[in-house]
């Protein structure tokens, strides 16, 4: 615990030089109001098609919106890897890492199922399908779906046959589950293979670093991102479904401020408005970017900075939750199943609408982190129950704007979750919990560049040599040395 206090404490030490600071949460919110009401403006005066569409809103909007959200997937696939890596080599006790594991998967199949019932209950209340006029509303044709995974060769493919492949194609269970190993087996190591340990260490922080360069251009690549999203869909686009995405957006807002709220009070006794204060960079950013997994390095840097959780737990369950928690796409899910029935006549009977969580819940660990695969997985959710897919395509026409909310509540249920197991695991540092500071992660800290950094600077938990010695060096003993060090040693 008191590397924790240590690690978390630096970042304060070294506040007041920071003198221009740079307030990406306000930049954030700024560039998404501009890109909004710019992107109503080129929707009304801009036709689709001209000129000027392709070269501003096709050309500048969508290029730099794109290179922005690719700059932050870049860094995931190493980030996620490394950290994961350290995180369990760091894991004193492999035991807890177990306890943390399993109750970290229930909560989130837990808070997504909470979420489904939620949403049918609140659409069931709303009705926003009935009376819909079906001729006004933008359909769009789904394109081929990737729904067709059965649950048994999900969990088959946890285990990669191929690590460079796993890392190559982003499958972050593999991913996640190879790293484990990994790290594990240096923390059980430990000073034998003191290099491995200490690269990965290093290589994570300068991700870390890698991560506030982005982020500098997060304000330029939210605005483009918004802007060309509002331009496509225009008001006209909008108005017809406003009834079902008030639901939708209702359905989050209670998953958050009800669902979310008693949880963080009932198991942490932390003010959960203050959570809310200090998380909300992170989930504007990803409304902005409608990505689970874009957010991850933001998330985990939050969490670790700003609410004080352990970086051995955010590495694990951050990435975790970005691939298998999906609580506001389950809402929507659940809202599209009773709007959808509604809007052709449907009746739906309590035995479909218990399919509709199990299958929501499920979709929601087979969804990716990524723009719009929410939608696609509600074709299966639709399947189960025999609805039209028809359905799929009137939702398809507005799905930007629910990705969006649905993305934010998604990386919101992962924080408390992580926040909640943190405080039971005892690796939370409640008084950075309790600092008043706002502000988002140190993007600003490339303002005022610091003399050259030494390892210790780089480095997330104070020195390098620290992993994989979390434990009693004893344990070490016990373990045959490796051949590769052996030779070097003697
Ligand atoms: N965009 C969502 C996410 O990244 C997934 C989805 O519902 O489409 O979390």
């Amino acid at each position: 615990m008191t590397d924790t206090a240590t690690a978390s404490t630096q970042p304060q030490a070294e506040k007041p030089k920071k003198k221009r600071r740079i307030n990406l949460t306000g930049a954030i919110l700024i560039s998404l109001c501009l890109g909004i009401v710019v992107g109503i403006i080129c929707s009304v005066t801009i036709p689709s098609g001209s000129t000027v569409d392709n070269i501003l809103i096709e050309g500048v909007f969508y290029v730099l919106g794109q290179w922005f959200i690719r700059l932050m997937q870049m860094i995931v696939v190493p980030l996620v890897f490394c950290s994961i890596v350290c995180g369990a080599a760091s894991m004193s006790d492999p035991k807890l890492l177990g306890k943390v594991g399993v109750g970290t998967i229930l909560a989130y199949l837990l808070t997504t199922a909470c979420a489904v019932l939620i949403a049918i209950g609140l659409a069931q209340a709303l009705q926003p399908g009935v009376d819909l006029d079906m001729n006004a509303v933008v359909q769009v044709k789904p394109s081929a779906t990737t729904t067709d995974q059965t649950i048994p060769a999900m969990l088959i493919g946890i285990i990669p046959t191929n690590v460079i492949n796993a890392m190559a194609t982003g499958s972050m269970l593999q991913i996640i589950f190879f790293a484990l190993i990994l790290g594990f087996i240096l923390g059980r190591l430990g000073k034998k293979v003191a290099t491995v340990n200490r690269f990965f260490t290093q290589f994570n922080a300068v991700m870390m670093k890698m991560i506030s360069l982005v982020l500098v251009v997060a304000p330029v690549g939210i605005f483009c991102l918004i802007a060309r999203t509002f331009a496509n869909l225009g008001l006209s686009g909008i108005l017809p479904m406003v009834k079902f995405i008030g639901v939708v957006y209702l359905g989050l807002i209670v998953q958050v401020l009800v669902v979310y709220m008693l949880l963080l009070v009932v198991f942490t006794r932390l003010n959960p408005f203050h959570f809310l204060h200090k998380f909300l960079p992170v989930m504007l950013f990803a409304f902005s970017t409608s990505s689970s997994n874009a957010t991850i390095p933001l998330n985990m840097e939050t969490l670790e900075q700003k609410v004080g959780v352990d970086r051995r737990i955010t590495s694990f369950t951050i990435p975790l939750g970005a691939t298998i928690n999906m609580d506001g796409t389950a809402i929507m899910q659940g809202a599209a199943v009773v709007f959808i029935a509604q809007a052709f006549g449907i009746n739906l009977t309590p035995a479909m609408l218990a399919t509709v969580v199990l299958t929501a819940v499920s979709a929601s660990i087979g969804t990716a982190g990524v723009p719009g695969v929410g939608t696609i997985m509600l074709a299966m959710v639709f399947d189960s129950i025999g609805l039209p897919a028809e359905g799929v395509a009137m939702i398809m026409g507005i799905d930007r704007i629910l990705d969006m909310g649905r993305t934010a509540v998604n990386i919101t249920g992962d924080a408390v979750v992580t926040t909640i197991m943190a405080k039971l695991a005892g690796m939370l540092d409640v008084s950075v919990f309790k600092n008043r500071d706002y502000s988002s992660v140190d993007a600003g800290s490339l303002d005022a560049p610091t003399e050259p950094t030494t390892a210790d600077e780089f480095t997330a938990h104070g020195d390098p040599v620290e992993i994989g010695e979390a434990g009693d060096p004893d344990k070490f003993e016990n373990i045959e040395e490796p051949l590769v060090q052996s030779d070097r040693e003697k």
